[in-house]
């Protein structure tokens, strides 16, 4: 967070690094996108307050006013610039909402609505953006995450069943009803013979159940055709040979990786890996309901694929896609009992 503490001293500061990220190329009219705006006297909290020219006179106006954060997700809150700068810098750490409350002073009910608005900030540009594709050699494979109704008794009471058992092993495929949600992963290993490549490229996504017809419309989106695909022997991915070079690793055997006649190595073990690095993560939270466990997956989804990067890439990349949205995704989802269908993101 080293990078951050220059503009840790005061709002005024904070903001207008918060702003620089936002207009690298100048400040624009965030409802007309007019470049004609007049910097105004700052609020209370160092935000800049700015009046837009065309804005005005179209409503016919002295002033048309509007602030650092106007169409932002930042707008409704109530946290000063410095403390979501200081959120930022924690939130990047991965720590949870309990750790950011007491390192940023804040209260717990509050870094929970921040992690929950950064976290669904990523998942709404970075997660769903269309272009992201995977390409050249792509694993695949799923895991399963145990994910209750943690924090919601009205859900658990509405459902007319026993709250979900902790600790209970399940055998066989789980599926989110269960309690235990799959979770599909899908990765570009690193290119080895590229110094300056990035980090393998990983997509997750959290699912109902695993079944052909679920995985089938992500991979399709997510895989370019043509992509070497490696997965172990379970059968839902018999459908990937169409489209693809299709290999399998047979787990069920003892079988874990294996060079093939053309020299390609086929294993998971890039996936298998991530997943570890996952479960670490999301052990941090001590259970997550449902309802999030989509947003921190897709937290930890950016951090990784941003893992080459400096902090402050890795920081401005964020704020950036943050800066993207009003935040409507998770404005939505707050008025919902479960996670947002993933048919409404694949159609
Ligand atoms: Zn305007």
């Amino acid at each position: 967070m080293k990078h951050l503490i220059p503009y840790l001293q005061d709002d005024q500061k904070a903001a207008d690094y918060l702003r620089q990220v936002r207009w690298p190329d100048g400040v624009t009219c965030p409802r007309c996108g007019s470049d004609a705006v007049e910097s105004r006297e700052r609020c209370d909290n160092g935000l800049q307050r700015f009046s837009c020219v065309p804005c005005a006179g179209r409503l016919g106006q002295q002033f048309a006013i509007c602030t650092d954060w106007t169409s932002s997700i930042f707008e409704e809150s109530k946290l000063r610039p410095l403390e979501w700068l200081l959120v930022m810098g924690l939130w990047q750490l991965k720590l949870n909402a309990t750790d950011i409350a007491a390192a940023a002073d804040i209260q717990e009910r509050t870094a929970q609505r921040c992690i929950n608005l950064l976290d669904g900030g990523i998942y709404e540009t970075y997660h769903l953006d269309p272009t992201r594709q995977l390409e050249h050699q792509v694993e695949a494979d799923e895991c399963y995450q145990s994910a209750g109704s943690k924090g919601l008794p009205r859900e658990v009471e509405r459902r007319e069943r026993e709250p979900r058992q902790r600790g209970l092993q399940l055998r066989g495929r789980a599926t989110a009803e269960l309690g235990r949600p799959p979770l599909l992963g899908l990765v570009q290993r690193r290119d080895k013979t590229d110094q300056d490549a990035p980090a393998a490229q990983v997509y997750l996504e959290v699912l109902e159940n695993v079944r052909t017809a679920t995985i089938k419309p992500i991979i399709t989106a997510k895989v370019k055709g043509g992509a070497q695909f490696f997965t172990d022997e379970y059968n839902i991915y018999h459908f990937t040979e169409a489209d693809y070079d299709h290999r399998t690793v047979n787990h069920g055997a003892g079988e874990y990786a294996r060079r093939d006649p053309d020299g390609t190595c086929v294993h998971c073990n890039t996936m298998e890996g991530l997943w570890s690095g996952l479960r670490n993560f999301l052990d941090h939270f001590r259970g997550i309901s449902q309802r999030f466990l989509h947003l921190r997956v897709a937290r930890y989804e950016f951090l990784h694929n941003h893992g080459h990067l400096h902090w402050r890439q890795v920081c401005e990349a964020a704020l950036r896609c943050i800066f993207s949205t009003t935040g409507d995704y998770w404005r939505r989802m707050a008025h919902q009992h479960r996670r947002m269908p993933l048919t409404l993101c694949y159609r």
